[in-house]
């Protein structure tokens, strides 16, 4: 069993609530969606077919307890899904980052899914499952969730749609919602003014990894 795989590198997790840990990233190639702020374009190259028992040869290699599964879109190749099994069979805490476009129903259980809800100027926001949410809702009474969802906004308007969606669906009841800028295009401050103002009860993130690095560079 392959997969065609972008890159396969290790990083500082940046975008969620493992934030700050180092981590092993799988990078799957393809994805399809045509997001206006896509940072990693590249991965719509074709990338290199690999077999499952190397991509877990190579991550084991890298050595680190946290191991993300991203893209690309993953969710697209079938093959994802005996990854993240046998990933998660060898002890590993998985994570699995994926646009939102496509849902989450057959991911192993044990595999920690950060699903992004695209807003407004994405241009592919008609195009968010909304079975993620309502998978997350369903889950909402477990110890510990397994679902978070991630919000990237450009401007007011991307944040009201995200306010309105949040308090109409109560999502940040069930799980962790974190909401973040898009680089470059909102400062960071308006952002948190309208988080507090609003009393919303959602996790501010930068994408930690555009602090440390050139916000353009590969691999990391
Ligand atoms: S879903 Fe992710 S990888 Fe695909 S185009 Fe959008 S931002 Fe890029």
């Amino acid at each position: 069993m392959t997969l065609r795989i972008s890159e396969i590198f290790h990083s500082i997790q940046g975008e969620s609530s493992f934030a700050g840990w180092p981590c092993a990233f799988v990078r799957l190639s393809g994805c399809g969606h045509g997001c206006r702020f896509c940072d990693t374009a590249y991965a719509e190259l074709p990338g290199t077919d690999m077999e499952i028992d190397t991509i877990i040869e190579m991550v084991a290699e890298i050595g680190s307890p946290l191991v993300e599964i991203t893209g690309g879109e993953p969710l697209l190749q079938p093959e994802v899904h005996p990854l993240m099994e046998k990933l998660c069979n060898t002890g590993a805490n998985v994570l699995l980052e994926t646009g939102g476009f496509l849902s989450v129903a057959n991911v192993d259980p044990r595999v920690h899914r950060i699903i992004d809800l695209k807003t407004p100027s994405s241009g592919v926001c008609k195009e968010n499952n909304p079975e993620n949410i309502l998978l997350a809702l369903r889950q909402k009474s477990s110890a510990r969730s397994m679902f978070e969802f991630k919000i990237v906004v450009a401007d007011r308007e991307d944040y009201l749609w995200a306010r309105q969606l949040l308090q109409e669906t109560r999502l940040m009841d069930a799980c962790t919602v974190i909401m973040g800028v898009i680089f470059g295009e909102l400062e960071p401050d308006k952002l948190a003014r309208w988080i507090l103002d609003d009393r919303l009860n959602v996790k501010m993130q930068l994408q930690m990894h555009k602090y440390i690095w050139p916000p353009d560079m590969r691999g990391v």
